[in-house]
């Protein structure tokens, strides 16, 4: 838990997230500004503000959160493919500091440009 961080604060309930997905290790819940519908986020439970500074079987477990969310949600709405991406670090357009995967919905000719999307 790191003071002041809101993904600490959902991953101990004191602000509400739409949680889709939960292990002993990580929790993943939809985007409060989605870039598309179904837009989910995973976390480690355990405050790592990005990749480089998260133990590695940590990293390993959000792999595999990840994956499994991105089949459930491409399911949940029907999505042709997703972007599965980390924004890792401030200058790469990280805003918030505890380290999250995107999982974005794709869809045929949608026009999205996601890299740059995310990127903020
Ligand atoms: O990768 P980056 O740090 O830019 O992404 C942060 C993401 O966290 C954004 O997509 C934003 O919509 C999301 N967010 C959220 N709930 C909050 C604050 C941010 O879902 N309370």
């Amino acid at each position: 838990m790191s003071d002041d961080c809101i993904f600490c604060a959902i991953a101990d309930g004191d602000i509400p997230g739409r949680i889709v997905h939960e292990t002993d290790t990580t929790l993943a819940f939809l985007d409060a500004n989605p870039l598309a519908p179904g837009h989910t986020l995973v976390i480690p439970k355990a405050h790592h503000e990005r990749l480089n500074d998260t133990p590695p079987e940590l990293a390993a477990d959000v792999m595999t959160a990840l994956r499994e969310v991105t089949i459930a949600v491409e399911a949940a709405v029907d999505a042709d493919a997703s972007n599965v991406a980390f924004n890792n670090g401030e200058a790469a357009g990280q805003e918030v500091p505890h380290l999250h995967g995107h999982v974005i919905p794709r869809f045929e000719n949608d026009g999205g440009h996601p890299i740059h999307a995310i990127a903020g």
